[in-house]
């Protein structure tokens, strides 16, 4: 069969599954489905209405058998070109599944179609004294489907956590067309979290179970005007170091003042939001401190609402700032990189130099207290000459992010516009890994084809090796087991997991290399005890998220004792069962960008990788009790043990703690 006589095929027996009126091939909607929030347009060769989610299996399983490409779209306003055929094929339109099946506070879970609307879930929630935490800038159409394909942020990420942090379980829809339902505090190895976030580019979300909360009774903005960022981002660190976490700390640039016509004291160069929430009298409280921070760092003005006119007056300048950047021209690129707070002015630096050498008209807004900066740059696409600038300074912001040891997406994904750039912050080592993942998922490569991942280059970066002897010794000795094909059973202090057979012994990995104060982060090795990590910390007045226990750090996160300690942990460094050694994330708060490695190593229990040091996020104040989960054995899922050929083909790591031994061959 040609490849026109297949497609026509594929729509026949598609037709016959959801009825020819939801299979579109006419201009008109070849001609809207070309294009989403990016500035890249392609048309695709057919547009598939999804009328509800029984029907997507069989929709999915037609067009991978005949392989062709589908790709999910539910509102489109991604920035990246995520929605776009790139190799042809079927958009996905995702947005009929647009209902809310259930709201349950008692439990504090509400469940609603990928295909609702942010804002409708608020709007939902809101009378009944709740609120679901992601609220990017476009809720009001942008889709909780979308937010989670791309772990969408906002102003309430810093306190609450981005999209992947407020997702409980998801029904997924892989090429293969099978119903999963993942949950992500399951036993075992968090694949939710690898899925759900992969770009549309693994399988489909068809519903989601999503974390909400009860408002907090008292909220207190506060907005101040600054000489210099740098005197802005002084002010967020010392907030921070207090232990004061804002519902929202956001900050904009001269540029955005002038463009947004916020009246300013003379002299001013940045901007400060501050939302604290919670009870009355800690509001209060905190809020007082935070003038005290703002005050010394030079503030020229502060403003504090007392109602929620006065609020939404303070909030104005800053939610209309990427609306009256856009207006300067008829094309907007936003960029949202993700910075160590220590890196920030110095990226700010870079990222300002880049926009002035090319005579761009732009600005950056950022969520400051996570790091995330948004350059937004205004262009017209028609003008070739500029077009062409603002590739050349887009390339290099998001190469100033990666050297500023950040990421170039904190919170809008990869798509198509920044594939290329991965290989400027992840070593080969690791984008083979991706790349090996999409292949066990989708080996036809149809599900979102040719997006997150570089199609043509390779990493600009020298693969990491150690600077430790005993990490060396540990890759050393998991080479020579891969040689002879001998399993070990991946140990450290034996808190709870009784190995069996050899022994891969991590319990020397136990030094602490880098406590930083400003960041708020440890970086420590995977065999160190809890309760020396917590003594040293505790000098420091630092605390880990979960209360001190047996065992080592690496076994916490290893077992997933504690639900959320993988919300802190932004960086690790593993060895693959053939030796390869590999080293993910850095010391930025939230990242949009590749497969989410880290969060599906959380429960993996040795079973994948022998992890040899983490990077965690801490507290200035010592966490509320939390559960301490028992340490049990898990039955791999068929989607575990598809990754398990992916990470250890030969079933090296911890086979005996799942009976994996047998199941793996
Ligand atoms: C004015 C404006 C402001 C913005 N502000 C923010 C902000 O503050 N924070 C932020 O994070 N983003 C922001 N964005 C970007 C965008 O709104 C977000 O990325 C949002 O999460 C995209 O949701 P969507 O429903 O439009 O998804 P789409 O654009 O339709 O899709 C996004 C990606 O997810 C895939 N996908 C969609 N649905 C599914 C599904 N059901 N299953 C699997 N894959 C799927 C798509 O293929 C695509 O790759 C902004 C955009 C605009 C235009």
């Amino acid at each position: 069969m040609n490849n026109n006589n297949k497609f026509l095929q594929a729509v026949k027996e598609i037709n016959s599954v959801i009825g020819a009126n939801n299979v579109l091939r006419d201009e008109a909607a070849l001609c809207l489905n070309s294009f989403d929030g990016s500035p890249v347009r392609i048309r695709p060769d057919a547009v598939i209405n999804i009328p509800s989610a029984e029907v997507l299996p069989s929709v999915i399983k037609i067009l991978n058998a005949y392989k062709i490409p589908f790709i999910p779209r539910t509102a489109a306003t991604n920035h990246d070109g995520g929605c776009i055929a790139v190799k042809g094929g079927c958009i996905l339109n995702l947005s009929a599944l647009n209902e809310i099946t259930l709201i349950d506070t008692q439990n504090g879970y509400a469940v609603a179609e990928c295909g609702v609307i942010n804002k409708d879930l608020q709007d939902a929630l809101e009378p009944l004294g709740f609120f679901y935490a992601p609220d990017p800038a476009s809720m009001a159409f942008c889709t909780v489907g979308g937010n989670a394909a791309l772990n969408a942020g906002g102003p309430r990420t810093l306190k609450y956590g981005s999209t992947a942090s407020n997702i409980l379980k998801a029904e997924f829809v892989p090429p293969q067309g099978e119903v999963l339902l993942l949950d992500r505090h399951a036993a075992g190895p968090d694949v939710l979290s690898l899925l759900v976030k992969s770009e549309g580019t693994l399988g489909i979300i068809t519903k989601l179970w999503l974390k909400i909360l009860p408002k907090q009774p008292a909220l207190k903005t506060i907005s101040v005007y600054f000489k210099t960022l740098q005197d802005t981002v002084a002010a967020v660190e010392d907030i921070i170091r207090a232990g004061i976490i804002p519902s929202a700390l956001e900050a904009m640039d001269k540029a955005n003042l002038e463009v947004t016509k916020t009246p300013c004291p003379q002299g001013t160069d940045a901007f400060l939001l501050i939302e604290l929430d919670g009870k009355k009298s800690a509001v209060e409280k905190e809020a007082l401190q935070v003038l005290g921070f703002c005050q010394k760092h030079n503030a020229l003005k502060t403003e504090t609402a007392s109602s929620q006119e006065q609020r939404l007056a303070l909030w104005k300048s800053r939610k209309s700032a990427a609306a009256a950047m856009a207006k300067l021209a008829p094309n907007l690129v936003s960029l949202d990189g993700g910075i160590p707070r220590s890196n920030l002015p110095s990226a700010i630096g870079s990222v300002a130099d880049i926009i002035k050498k090319y005579g761009l008209r732009g600005g950056m807004v950022f969520h400051a207290g996570d790091g995330n900066m948004h350059p937004n740059i205004a262009f017209d696409e028609r003008n070739v000459y500029e077009t062409l600038k603002v590739k050349q300074a887009v390339k290099e912001i998001n190469m100033a992010e990666a050297a500023a040891k950040g990421t170039i997406s904190a919170e809008h994904g990869i798509g198509v516009e920044k594939r290329a750039a991965m290989a400027f912050m992840f070593e080969d080592s690791a984008l083979a890994l991706f790349k090996n993942i999409k292949k066990a998922f989708d080996p036809y490569n149809v599900s979102n084809p040719d997006k997150v991942l570089p199609v043509a280059s390779s990493s600009r970066l020298k693969a990491s090796v150690p600077d430790d002897e005993e990490t060396l010794k540990i890759i050393k000795r998991v080479k020579e087991c891969y040689s002879a094909k001998t399993k070990v059973s991946i140990c450290a202090l034996k808190t709870n997991f009784k190995p069996k057979g050899e022994i891969l012994d991590l319990s020397r990995l136990n030094k602490i290399t880098d406590i930083d104060k400003n960041n708020f982060m440890v970086t420590v090795q995977a065999g160190t005890a809890v309760k020396t990590l917590a003594a040293e910390l505790a000098k420091d007045n630092m605390y880990l998220p979960f209360p001190v226990c047996k065992g080592s750090i690496g076994g916490v996160f290893a077992s997933k004792i504690f639900d959320n300690f993988a919300d802190y942990v932004t960086a690790v460094d593993f060895v693959m069962a053939d030796g390869t050694f590999i080293r993910l994330g850095g010391k930025y708060v939230k990242n949009s960008a590749g497969y989410d490695i880290i969060r599906l190593l959380s429960g993996s229990m040795g079973f994948y990788a022998a992890l040899t040091a983490l990077t965690v996020r801490v507290c200035a104040v010592k966490p509320a009790t939390c559960v301490q989960r028992e340490f049990a054995a898990f039955t791999p899922s068929e989607q575990q043990l598809k990754l398990k050929k992916v990470f250890d083909e030969y079933n090296i790591f911890n086979g005996c703690i799942t009976g994996a031994d047998n199941a793996t061959r």
